[in-house]
């Protein structure tokens, strides 16, 4: 069975091998429950991903944050 990731957008938890949606930020990979969900991620990653900064402040080729370390505290 594959581990289940977080829906930024409405919090679910989704399946990846059967996410309605997926996307990619930063060369992560984000799975959503619904096309409406990655739409709202695209249009502004950094509300959902909790950096609280702007997409420059992390350069490309960094390593991108864990996010799903927000989701464990
Ligand atoms: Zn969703």
């Amino acid at each position: 069975m594959a581990e289940l990731v977080k829906d930024l957008v409405c919090d679910m938890d989704v399946d990846p091998e059967s996410a309605a949606a997926k996307s990619e930020y930063q060369g992560v990979a984000y799975y959503f429950c619904a096309e409406g969900c990655k739409q709202s991620f695209d249009a502004n990653p950094q509300q959902y991903l909790g950096g609280g900064g702007t997409a420059e402040a992390a350069p490309a080729g960094a390593a991108p944050k864990r996010w799903w370390e927000f989701w464990k505290s």
